[in-house]
Order: C-alpha cells, then sequence, then structure tokens
C-alpha cells in the first residue's frame, strides 16, 4: 500500500526555517515512496492564530511543495482545516465514552493550574501518571479522558528506534474539555484515522505524547496503525531553539526579500542530519532517495553562514540558466533579458542570492561619463581594448589580461582603475571582461575616456 503522509502547520506565526525542515521531511517521506502527501491546517487554538492558509499555502509552494490534498484544492476528505472538522471529533469523543474507553473525571481545576507551563489546556498541572476521579462531583465541569489500558504501550519510532512505556507512567490524556470543545490530541488523532494516514513526521517535541496518542488511535479503532516518525528539532547555531519570531527565519523574508534560492534551501535544510548524503541535490533528486530511519538522532544546527557558502556553490553550479535568468529579470526588469543572459557565466561565481545577481548588473543602469581617473590605464590600452575584435566574453578576457602588468600591486592598481571607470560607485561587480561586455564597445569607450578617432 502506498503511503499517505501529512504535515499540519499551525497558523501560529508566519513559516520558518524550522516549519520547512519538517515539511520536507514529510514530504520526501512520502514521495520518496510514491505516495499521497496532505497539507491539514492545524487551528486548534484560536486565539494563537495569526497567520492566513493562504500565507502557508503560498510559503510551501514556494518552496517547491506541493500537496494532493489541502485546504486549497480539497480532497476526498475535506474539510482539510481542523476547527472545521469539530462534529467529527466529538463524535468520535463520544464514542469512545460509550465503549467505555474514556469517561468524564470530575477532578475540579487546579488553581494556580497557570503554574504548571508543560502541559497546556486541559491537561495542565496533570502531571506523570494521572489518574482522574470518575465519581461526579456537584459544581465540577467534567473532562473526557481516556482511560489508560493495563498494558505497556509499545511502538516503533522510525527515527528515534523503539519506545516503550509502562502503563503506570501514562498519564490519562484529556479528550473534551470542560466546555465540551476537543483537544489537539484528540483532533490529531481522529483527523489522522479519517483522512487514512499512514505516516506522520513531525517534531520530536510530541514524541512525549506518542504513546498518548497511540492509545487513542487503538481505542479509536485505527486500522491500519499509522507508522511515526519523530525528529530532531531545528536548533540554532548555539544549540538553542529557533524562534519563530526571528524574522530572519522567515521562508518569506529568505525567498522573497533576501532571494534565497527555494530549491538551494530546501536542498540545504533537507540534508541537515545526513551527514553522509551528497548535497547539492534538487527535489527530484532528494525524493529518489530518501530514508528518514537513517537521519541523525540529534538536533542539527541552522548555520546562517553555512547555508550562504552552500547556496553561493548552488548558484555557482547548480542553478538552471532559465530559472535564474527569470529571476534576476524580475528583480532588475530594466536590464533585457539577453544581457542577464550574456553575462549570467560571469554572475554566478559570485553571489549567494538572487538579489545579489541583480545587483551585479546594475552598474549596466548608471549613467555614461566619460573622465573618471584611468591614469594607470594608458590612452593606447584603453584604445586596444575597444578595437577589441570580436567583441565577446573570450577575446575580451584576453585583451585585459594582456593589457595589465604581470606584477601583482601594479595589476591590482590597474584592475581597480578599470573597475572604477566601468562600474563607478559599485565594489562588487564581474570581472572586468564581463562589465566591457555587457556595456558593449560604445558604452565601454566613453566610460574609459577613449576619444573616438583613438578607437580607432
Ligand atoms: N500542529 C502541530 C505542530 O505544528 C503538528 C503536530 C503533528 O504533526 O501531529 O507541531
Amino acid at each position: 500500500m502506498e503511503p499517505r503522509g501529512r504535515y499540519a502547520p499551525s497558523p501560529t506565526g508566519n513559516m520558518t526555517v524550522a516549519n520547512a525542515y519538517t515539511a520536507l521531511r514529510a514530504w520526501l517521506d512520502v514521495k520518496s515512496r510514491g505516495g499521497e502527501f496532505v497539507l491539514r491546517i492545524d487551528d486548534t487554538d484560536p486565539e494563537r492564530n495569526v497567520v492566513t492558509v493562504d500565507s502557508i499555502v503560498s510559503d510551501l509552494t514556494s518552496l517547491g511543495i506541493t500537496w494532493d490534498e489541502g485546504p486549497d484544492v480539497g480532497g476526498p476528505y475535506a474539510p482539510y482545516v481542523v476547527s472545521r472538522r469539530l462534529e467529527r471529533h466529538v463524535e468520535a469523543a463520544r464514542s469512545l465514552e460509550a465503549s467505555g474507553r474514556a469517561y468524564w473525571d470530575y477532578t475540579p481545576p487546579l488553581e494556580d493550574a497557570s503554574a504548571h507551563k508543560k502541559t497546556k489546556g486541559a491537561d495542565r498541572g496533570r502531571t506523570g501518571a494521572y489518574r482522574g476521579n470518575p465519581e461526579p462531583v456537584s459544581g465540577v465541569e467534567p473532562v473526557l479522558r481516556l482511560r489508560v489500558p493495563d498494558a505497556r504501550v509499545e511502538v516503533h519510532d522510525r527515527v528515534f528506534g523503539e519506545i516503550s512505556q509502562a502503563a503506570d507512567d501514562i498519564g490519562e490524556v484529556a479528550l473534551l474539555r470542560s466546555d465540551g470543545t476537543p483537544t489537539y490530541h484528540l483532533a490529531s488523532c481522529v483527523d489522522d484515522i479519517d483522512m487514512r494516514i499512514t505516516s506522520v513526521v513531525r517534531g520530536a517535541d510530541w514524541l512525549n505524547s506518542l504513546p498518548q496518542h497511540w492509545l487513542i488511535l487503538e481505542a479509536l479503532g485505527a486500522d491500519p496503525m499509522p507508522e511515526f516518525a519523530h525528529l530532531p528539532l531545528l536548533v540554532g547555531k548555539d544549540g538553542q531553539k529557533l524562534s519563530k519570531r526571528e524574522g530572519g527565519l522567515a521562508i518569506r523574508h529568505l525567498v522573497a526579500e533576501e532571494g534565497v534560492p527555494p530549491l538551494a534551501l530546501d536542498a540545504y535544510l533537507a540534508n541537515l542530519g545526513f551527514p553522509e548524503r551528497p548535497d547539492l541535490l534538487s527535489l527530484t533528486e532528494l525524493a529518489s532517495d530518501f530514508d528518514i530511519a537513517a537521519h541523525n538522532r540529534n538536533s542539527p544546527r541552522f548555520d546562517p553562514k553555512k547555508l550562504r557558502s552552500f547556496t553561493r556553490r548552488w548558484l555557482a553550479e547548480k542553478e538552471a540558466e532559465d530559472s535564474f535568468v527569470a529571476e534576476i529579470r524580475d528583480r532588475a526588469p530594466a536590464v533585457g533579458e539577453d544581457t542577464v543572459r550574456l553575462l549570467l557565466p560571469g554572475v554566478r561565481p559570485r553571489v549567494g542570492t538572487y538579489q545579489e545577481a541583480a545587483d551585479l548588473y546594475a552598474f549596466l543602469l548608471a549613467s555614461d561619463e566619460a573622465g573618471r581617473d584611468v591614469t594607470p590605464i594608458s590612452d593606447e590600452v584603453a584604445a586596444r581594448i575597444i578595437g577589441t575584435e570580436p567583441w565577446s566574453a573570450a577575446q575580451l578576457e584576453a585583451a585585459v589580461d594582456s593589457a595589465v602588468p604581470t606584477d601583482a600591486e601594479q595589476r591590482k592598481a590597474m584592475m581597480k582603475a578599470f573597475r572604477d571607470a566601468l562600474a563607478p560607485g559599485f565594489r562588487v561587480t564581474p570581472p572586468i571582461h564581463y562589465l566591457l561586455l555587457g556595456l558593449g564597445r560604445e558604452r565601454s569607450r566613453i566610460r574609459l575616456g577613449v576619444r573616438t578617432e583613438a578607437a580607432g
């Protein structure tokens, strides 16, 4: 049977590299096995919902992640937004109550429950192997809880291996809150069953809940039981949890604003935690050979500097010419497509983002002006360069090369003079021969201050 996997983001903030790290793994896991992928919006916490479905869809789409079913494309198990499935969750809870797998707990809520930061909602303060009180107490609105059967829970996690917990160590998890609304734990398990999910890939922050989720799934009669893979959390360079609030880690900031090539970001993120895998792989290449069981159990570190050197290599060696040209054209619309293409080989090895690439064309847009200090370049040398035939990258490179002295100091000074004249005010530029190539003979002549008759 082909696997069905899902990614279930909570709309609690803009998607970050940490979300992309999880989404990619969930996607690669099913795509590498020819399965189907579902996007489900996990909006169980209405107060914390701050981003729209559209923004999640567009962030994931910008990374090349696709889904067969989801809130935007629909599918046989719609709706794919959790808050619109509440009736199903309540119905499932009632069936557990009817079969005796769940009961109403009349333990009054803790007065200082807010002190228990680790657990949330109806389970706040109910730590460890919590057992409730099934005897009605007047004035107490009860919470529906799952009964823990008297047997060890043993689950194989595809990353973390055998997870085994004695019944005595498993708390009775809340399914319906005292106001009758379903908890996240219940909703997630019901939706996974209803949507025929067979493969769950998610962050290791859910590993502690796994035995409880396993019991809920079993009680609801999941058949087959889904397989689970928990991912070590992506952490920052300092080993600390990545904070969602850091704007610099938002996918839309990195991709749309900075111009980080999304496929390079994918390849970088996808391979973190797999030290042995070759890098610079496209999504298709990544998906052709992906085994989540080989994932390192330690938290990988997201290092913006490493990402930068990775994207530089990507743009130099891997980025397809047409997509590169299209990105630069979008960011530097005043430069014609032919010119973008012509200079690309000179630009490619020098940049780490599309925006940096586009910036390297800006010298073309400056106005042509003669009379700058071109002292180290003699009239004769300048004229010889302007007379280069044909006006091609290779010929221009040879012309510049033969014009500059071999002495390192003098060479540096002359290169700087060429750069100052051809690309005034630009500190980083393509190589000199590409400046000439891009400007063309006439504009180069003006910028180098060569009189027409001297150019012969
Ligand atoms: N909404 C949860 C999260 O964002 C998903 C957990 C799961 O995949 O089961 O962490």
